[in-house]
């Protein structure tokens, strides 16, 4: 869907005919034109035409219905994954910025895919309308928005910029910026226009190893965006806005994960404020190459974290029966 084309083809109507197809669209989410019968037959022939509101997608739902993939097809006949996770009091959505990644982490199926293009702001936009078009049956809404699906978001700033500002409109889905965070491998272009943007948007740096060796081993993007730099552009950030950031890490047995490792993390953390920041800790999943960390070891490497004081989570798994889960995400022609 491109989202400016609605203002493009209504432009010549009166401006409250705007407001109402953008409440037929993103409220009422109708998906089909010929259902907003407040507006003239010509104009619904019209919309039609020039702003299509069909998804072509198909959906994959874990047996706990937690968890529902989506794949949606674009209009260059490729395929983009989205996926809902269902928690007892909100509904979040893990959007995609891009059909597959160029940056090859190890871990990664996306990355492994390889790069095909980034994403418009209406594909973006697109994956949310899919959810909440699913959810309606359920009188439900999508409340929050992770930027944690295939791709680099912080390499396709244009459109996922614009997509969250669209977002945030109240005529569009009226999601609140604080309920929407990125996550980047730490691309210090994006962190610092991030830090400059009046969005309260939440930031989250996909770490995943406390020193450069390590990290370049199974994130290459590491040689160009070392450790030291990230953290530095995330201390600025921190400043301006002090909004909290989370480090992802994942567990991946005999790589990044010995308490060893953990001591590191923590002399790497220890020039930020405490308060400002949480590390998330991720059971890798396996897609092939590596071997998740037992749980004795995960538990042993929160602990050093803890004993200094740091806050640390540990990602509840959503979705591996279905593929959808972190790492996870790659289309295969066989879906
Ligand atoms: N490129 C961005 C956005 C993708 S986010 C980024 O890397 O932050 C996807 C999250 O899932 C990242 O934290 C990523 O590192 C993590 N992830 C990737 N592969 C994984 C796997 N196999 N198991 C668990 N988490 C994984």
């Amino acid at each position: 869907m491109d989202i400016k084309q609605l203002e493009k083809t209504l432009n010549r109507e009166p401006s409250f005919r705007l407001k109402q197809a953008q409440k037929a669209v993103f409220q009422d989410l109708i998906d089909d034109w010929g259902r907003a019968t407040v507006f003239s037959l010509a104009l619904r022939e019209k919309l039609k035409r020039e702003v299509p509101l069909e998804i072509a997608a198909k959906l994959f739902v874990a047996a706990d219905q937690k968890t529902v993939k989506s794949l949606i097809g674009l209009a260059d006949g490729l395929k983009v994954e989205a996926v809902l996770m269902r928690y007892p009091k909100r509904n979040t959505v893990c959007v995609s910025s891009m059909v597959g990644c160029p940056l090859n982490c190890e871990f990664c199926a996306t990355g492994k895919m390889g790069f095909k293009r980034n994403l418009s702001d209406g594909e973006i936009v697109e994956q949310v309308l899919f959810f909440n078009r699913y959810l309606k049956k359920s009188g439900q809404r999508v409340n929050s928005l992770v930027f944690m699906g295939m791709g680099e978001p912080f390499l396709n700033c244009d459109s996922v910029f614009s997509a969250v500002e669209f977002f945030n409109r109240p005529e569009s889905f009226n999601i609140g910026a604080r309920h929407i965070s990125i996550s980047t491998v730490g691309i210090i272009e994006g962190i610092k226009k991030l830090t400059q943007s009046s969005l309260p948007v939440n930031l989250a740096i996909s770490l995943h190893a406390a020193d450069d060796e390590t990290r370049s081993k199974i994130m290459p993007i590491n040689r160009r965006y070392p450790l030291r730099e990230v953290l530095e552009a995330v201390e600025e950030y921190l400043q301006k806005t002090r909004r909290k950031v989370m480090f992802e890490y994942i567990m991946i047995r005999g790589i990044n994960d010995s308490l060893n490792q953990a001591q590191k993390l923590v002399r790497l953390l220890s020039g930020l404020r405490k308060s400002l920041y949480l590390v998330n800790l991720i059971a890798y999943n396996p897609t092939g190459i590596f071997k998740p960390s037992s749980s004795e070891q995960i538990q042993g490497f929160k602990k050093v974290l803890e004993k200094q004081g740091i806050e640390v989570t540990e990602r509840y798994r959503f979705g591996r029966q279905i593929q959808a889960a972190c790492g996870q995400l790659a289309i295969d022609d066989e879906e």
